[in-house]
């Protein structure tokens, strides 16, 4: 990742917002079989900063085009399907190189589209980087002969191979590196995709879908669709010519898309694959004894990092009661320390929430919480034009209230007091969610204990609940945060790949 603190990497930085500020408005097309394709429906994305900015206009693709965006990436299937593994592997490196060269520009349109602070940004696009690394390399060893024992006068073999149209469907909380995980996965083992970006964010998702094009993949070998995912969603994911869905977003969203897929369609050949990563409820627990300056700064960058919007970020801390008081006071000093303004200014440490929506509902949410338990810092809108919120947290909060169980999304925490370490890991595991979850603690039974019972994907031991890096902490949840899939891992092609078995009697 860049280093902001050094002078060049800030001057780069500030020429790349000059640069994109000077494209912002700029219309971009529906990319459908290799045709470049324009719609009356436009769709603006803003910048939450300063929402009477348009960032970019989009193009609103009909059911009709939805439709014949699968039909192509059909079409081109077989041919697609065929080519080299390692022509597929040379083109998804080029993809990662270029996102190298253009860094500082791919984190300005994340800034001014997504929200995003500079190093919130910078994770977002080096992520994107390793992931066209990781499953470049990852693509080498599938595409390898695997192992397979000798039947005596057999030739055994089993290869991999692709499955056929994935639709790819990925949230704005991570622009480009959802997006780009979830498509290069589909596109290196070869298969082609229909991309609906997030309406939130689909300029970072135009300019991605080019630089595809520019490091080599056919203009057919994907399509890109901007649009409404309520108005073409359900036809992508029910089309009978969909193999597969990689979506990440919220439950509801991936419980229906899980529900529509299932249900086989009149000339549907085979059942669907569903890849869904969905929401969070992730708590970390601090223990007795734990440090606690160490442990407020991790509950602080996982709680309000990105206003709280990410799948892991931390939404409730689960104090042992003997050091609980003074956790709260520490808490509540660092973080009334936090700066909250425009996210392309880099003296603030909070952006933007994404939306006037996401705003209102998450001060709904704190108006909930301050009923549930008792207000301790924060707990309103944040001053200027764009959609700012103070960092919130709320103090006693009990299992049954609303906002330890459900998922708010924005920078509000609730911090609920534990009896013991058994009664801490009891309460982190109660919710229908299992996404990521972070213990403090200088207690090695403990540390132990929750290693063995504290039911999460992605569990962090003395250290914060975001952040995970590609290859080190394949990241995906259990129960309702999704199908586990953990991208950025060495299981996840095989979601993209079935495996196909030969054996050749060469004896007798
Ligand atoms: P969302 O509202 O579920 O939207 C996600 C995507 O689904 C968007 O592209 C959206 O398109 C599309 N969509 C909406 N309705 C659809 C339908 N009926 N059929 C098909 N697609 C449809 O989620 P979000 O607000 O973008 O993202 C935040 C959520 O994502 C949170 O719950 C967060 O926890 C979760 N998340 C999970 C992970 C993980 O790895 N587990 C990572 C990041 C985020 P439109 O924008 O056009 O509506």
């Amino acid at each position: 990742m860049a280093d902001f603190s050094a002078a060049a990497n800030r001057r780069a930085m500030e020429s790349a917002l000059e640069h994109v500020r000077s494209q912002f408005g700029h219309e971009y097309d529906l990319l459908v079989g290799g045709e470049r394709i324009r719609t009356t429906g436009k769709l603006r994305s803003l910048n939450p900063s300063q929402p009477s900015e348009v960032v970019g206009v989009h193009q609103k693709a009909t059911p009709e085009i939805a439709n014949r965006a699968v039909e192509a990436a059909y079409a081109y299937f077989s041919e697609w399907g065929a080519t080299d593994p390692m022509d597929r592997v040379r083109k998804l490196l080029a993809a990662g190189r270029l996102l190298r060269e253009h860094r500082f520009e791919f984190d300005a349109w994340i800034v001014y589209e997504a929200g995003k602070t500079w190093p919130e940004a910078e994770a977002d696009v080096s992520e994107a980087i390793d992931f066209c690394e990781y499953y470049a390399r990852e693509m080498l060893r599938m595409s390898r002969p695997q192992p397979m024992l000798q039947l005596p006068g057999e030739k055994d073999e089993m290869r991999y191979i692709p499955l056929g149209v994935g639709i790819v469907i990925p949230p704005w909380n991570f622009p480009l590196a959802i997006l780009t995980g979830m498509t290069v996965a589909s596109l290196v083992t070869g298969n082609t995709v229909v991309i609906k970006p997030s309406s939130e964010t689909p300029t970072v998702a135009a300019r991605f879908a080019e630089l595809l094009l520019e490091a080599g993949f056919p203009d057919r070998s994907f399509c890109f669709l901007a649009g409404s995912g309520s108005s073409i969603g359900d036809l992508l994911v029910q089309h009978p010519k969909t193999r597969f869905v990689a979506f990440t977003g919220s439950r509801d969203v991936g419980l229906r898309i899980n529900e529509l897929a299932a249900k086989t369609q009149p000339g549907q050949r085979w059942i669907k694959r569903v890849i869904a990563e969905m929401g969070g409820k992730d708590a970390i627990i601090v223990d007795a004894g734990a440090d606690l300056e160490k442990a407020v700064e991790g509950v602080v960058a996982s709680a309000f990092g990105y206003q709280g919007q990410k799948c892991s970020a931390c939404s409730r801390a689960i104090v042992h009661e003997r050091v609980y008081d003074e956790f709260l006071d520490r808490l509540k000093k660092r973080t009334e320390t936090l700066t909250v303004g425009p996210a392309d200014d880099p003296a603030n440490f909070m952006g933007p929430v994404i939306s006037d929506a996401a705003r209102r509902t998450i001060l709904q949410y704190i108006e909930v919480g301050s009923k549930e338990g008792k207000p301790l810092t924060g707990g309103g809108p944040a001053p200027g034009d764009g959609y700012f919120v103070q960092p919130t947290v709320i103090a006693d909060v009990k299992a049954d209230a609303r906002i330890f169980q459900e998922e708010i999304f924005g920078p509000v925490l609730a911090v609920t007091k534990a009896r013991d370490f058994e009664h801490a890991l009891d309460l982190a595991n109660d919710s229908q969610y299992g996404l990521t979850g972070a213990v403090y603690s200088n207690n090695p039974e403990h540390v132990r204990e929750a290693r063995e019972r504290f039911f999460v994907g992605n569990l962090y031991l003395n250290r914060k609940c975001t952040g995970a890096m590609v290859g080190v902490h394949p990241f995906g949840g259990f129960n309702m945060s999704g199908t586990d899939s953990k991208g950025g891992g060495p299981d996840y092609l095989l979601l993209f790949l079935q495996a196909k078995s030969i054996a050749e009697r060469v004896t007798g």
